[in-house]
């Protein structure tokens, strides 16, 4: 079952620029930032209530956020759903020929659960599916 948005992902060049811009101009609760390997990126979080802002910076030239921002120039990147069960979600989602790009849950930030769905399933969107 899906429980909410979780959070909505920007992907940013510069994350130390962006940090203060979204804490100092936007006035948003800074929840801290960590690097996620397995993703190869590094990550800030933003609390609006109880929706996230994720800000991601690529850790190098092969991450895939790297491509992405080389491409658009940054920007909305994906939106992450809270899910309660992430193997059966995706079991599910796949039944009904949702193309997935993880048909296994990989590692996020947080330690959470997560996987992704493929653009093309939803109209260009990506979403993260994310379990805690
Ligand atoms: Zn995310």
């Amino acid at each position: 079952m899906i429980k909410k948005i979780d959070h909505i992902a920007i992907a940013v060049k510069d994350l130390s620029a962006e940090i203060s811009r979204y804490r100092d101009v936007l006035g948003l609760e800074y929840l801290g930032s960590e690097v996620v390997a397995e993703q190869k990126v590094t990550v800030a979080f933003f609390r609006i209530n109880d929706v996230l802002i994720e800000l991601l910076e690529p850790t190098g030239a092969d991450s895939p956020i790297s491509a992405f921002i080389e491409k658009k120039g940054g920007g909305l990147h994906h939106l992450a759903l809270e899910v309660d069960d992430i193997k059966a979600t995706i079991k599910r989602l796949q039944e009904k020929n949702v193309q997935m790009l993880n048909s296994e849950p990989k590692i996020g930030a947080h330690n959470a659960q997560i996987a992704f769905t493929h653009p093309k399933s939803f109209s260009g969107v990506l979403y993260e599916l994310k379990q805690k």
